[in-house]
C-alpha cells in the first residue's frame, strides 16, 4: 500500500520502449518462424544444392536464433531492460540486418544453383517471408526496413541482370512489392505508436487525476479522501500483521484569532507551515499525514505504541511552540501552538478507524480544555474497540 499519495508519472513508460516491448514479444514468433522456414527451404533444395551452402545456411540460421532467443531471455529476465530504448532498437535492428543479409544470401545462392524454372518458388517464399514480417517486425521501421530491402532488392537485382523480359518483369514485380511492404509497415506502425502514445497519456492522466483527488489544494499534502482509505487499510493491516497502531489529530490553537489578527492568507501560509512541518518530522516510510479539515491535521502511525506516540507528539508540539511563529492573540504564549489528541490500539486487537478517530478527537478535546499546547493520551481503550461509552463517562469527568 501507498503511505502517501505518489506521482508514479516518472515510473510509467516512455513510448519507445513499449515499441521496444512489442518487438521483444515477436522474437519466438520470429525465431520460430525463421527456423521452420529454413529447414523447409533445406529440404526443399536438399537434392538440388551442395552439401555444404546447405549446411552454412542451417548453421547461420541456428545461430542468429540462439542470439535472438538470448536477447528475449535476458530482456524477460530483466537484465537489460534499463537499457534505453534506442540501444534496443540498435540491438534489433542488428538482428534484422544479420537476418536480411543471411536471406539475401540465400536467396542468390539458390537462384544462383538451381535451373531458372525452379527459382519461382524461392521467390515466392522469399516474398511470403517478407509479408509476414509486416505483421510482427512493424513496430521499428528500420529493423523492417533491414531485412525486406536486402532480401527482395538483391532477388530483383539478380532477375533484372538475367536480361530476360521474364526477368525484368519479376524485378519490377519484386520492386513495387517492396514498396508495399514499406507502406503498408508504414501504415502498421503510425497506428502502433499512435495507440501506444494514447495508452501513455491515458496512464499519465489517470496518475495526476489520483494524485489530485489524493492531494489537499492548499498544503500538497495528502487530503481526507486519502485518510479515508488509508486509515482503513492501515487498520486492517494492524490486526492482522500484530502491530500497535497509532493515530493523531493536530489542531492549531487559536487559528480563528490568527486569522482574524493577521488575514486569511497569512492563515494559508501558516498552515502550509504546520503541514510541511508534519510531512518532514514524520517522514518515516510507513507514516502517513493528512489535512483532516480546516486547521486539523492527522498523523497515522502503523507499528507505534501508545507511550512512543506520545513521546512523538509531544516532541512535534515542542517544535512547533519553539518556532516562535508571531501570535499575540494566543494567550499566554504570544506564539502558535497546537494542541494534539493521541489514541492508539492494541497489538493483535480489531480497531475500527472510525472509533480510534473517535477517540483521538475526544483526548483533543480534553487537551484543548486543559489549556492547550499540550498533547492529551485516549484514556480507554475498551470505547476504540467496541465503542462501549465508557471513554464518554471519563470525557465528561474531566470536563
Ligand atoms: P481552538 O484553539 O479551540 O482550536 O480554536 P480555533 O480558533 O483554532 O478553532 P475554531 O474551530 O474556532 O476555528 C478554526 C478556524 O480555522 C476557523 C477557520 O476560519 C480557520 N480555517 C479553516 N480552514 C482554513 C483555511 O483553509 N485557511 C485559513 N486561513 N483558515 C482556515
Ligand atoms: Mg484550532
Ligand atoms: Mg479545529
Amino acid at each position: 500500500m501507498n503511505h502517501r499519495p505518489v506521482d508514479n508519472s516518472a515510473a510509467i513508460p516512455d513510448p519507445r520502449q513499449e515499441l521496444v516491448r512489442v518487438m521483444y514479444s515477436q522474437m519466438p514468433v520470429v525465431a520460430a518462424g525463421n527456423l521452420a522456414l529454413s529447414m523447409a527451404n533445406i529440404l526443399a533444395y536438399i537434392e538440388r544444392l551442395p552439401l555444404t551452402g546447405l549446411a552454412l545456411f542451417g548453421a547461420a540460421v541456428l545461430v542468429l536464433t540462439t542470439m535472438r532467443i538470448a536477447a528475449f531471455g535476458y530482456y524477460r529476465l530483466s537484465r537489460f531492460r534499463s537499457w534505453d530504448a534506442a540501444s534496443h532498437s540498435r540491438l534489433l535492428a542488428f538482428f534484422s540486418f544479420l537476418n536480411g543479409i543471411l536471406w539475401s544470401s540465400w536467396g542468390l545462392f539458390v537462384v544462383s544453383s538451381v535451373p531458372h524454372a525452379d527459382t519461382l518458388i524461392m521467390l515466392v517464399i522469399q516474398a511470403g517471408i517478407c509479408a509476414g514480417t509486416v505483421s510482427t517486425s512493424s513496430a521499428s521501421r528500420v529493423s523492417l526496413a533491414l531485412f525486406v530491402v536486402p532480401v527482395l532488392t538483391s532477388l530483383a537485382l539478380w532477375e533484372g541482370w538475367q536480361g530476360t523480359v521474364d526477368g525484368n518483369i519479376l524485378a519490377a514485380v519484386m520492386l513495387l512489392y517492396l514498396v508495399l511492404i514499406l507502406s503498408s509497415s508504414q501504415r502498421i506502425y503510425r497506428t502502433l505508436h499512435g495507440s501506444i502514445v494514447l495508452a501513455h497519456k491515458n496512464r499519465l492522466l489517470a496518475d495526476e487525476l489520483y494524485l489530485h483527488s489524493n492531494t489537499d489544494g492548499l498544503t500538497g499534502i495528502a487530503n481526507r479522501r486519502f485518510f479515508d482509505n488509508a486509515l482503513q487499510v492501515a487498520c486492517e493491516a494492524s490486526h492482522q500483521n500484530g502491530k500497535s497502531l497509532s493515530v493523531m489529530l493536530v489542531d492549531v490553537d487559536f487559528f480563528k484569532l490568527y486569522n482574524d489578527s493577521k488575514g486569511h492568507l497569512e492563515g494559508d501560509e501558516c498552515l502550509k507551515i504546520i503541514a510541511s512541518r508534519l510531512q518532514t518530522f514524520f517522514s518515516s516510510e510507513e507514516w502517513f499525514v493528512a489535512r483532516y479539515g480546516g486547521e486539523e491535521f492527522v498523523v497515522v502511525l502503523p507499528g507505534v505504541d501508545e507511550s512512543r506516540a506520545y513521546a512523538l507528539a509531544e516532541e512535534f508540539r515542542i517544535e512547533i511552540a519553539n518556532s516562535r511563529i508571531p501570535h499575540d492573540l494566543a494567550l499566554p504564549w504570544h506564539h502558535l501552538t497546537v494542541s494534539i489528541g493521541v489514541a492508539s490500539c492494541l497489538p493483535r486487537t480489531e480497531v475500527f478507524p472510525q472509533r480510534l478517530l473517535e477517540a483521538a478527537d475526544r483526548a483533543l478535546y480534553t487537551a484543548k480544555h486543559s489549556g492547550r499546547n499540550r498533547v492529551n493520551l485516549a484514556s480507554d481503550m475498551a470505547s476504540m474497540i467496541n465503542g462501549f461509552a465508557l471513554a464518554d463517562l471519563d470525557l465528561s469527568a474531566q470536563l
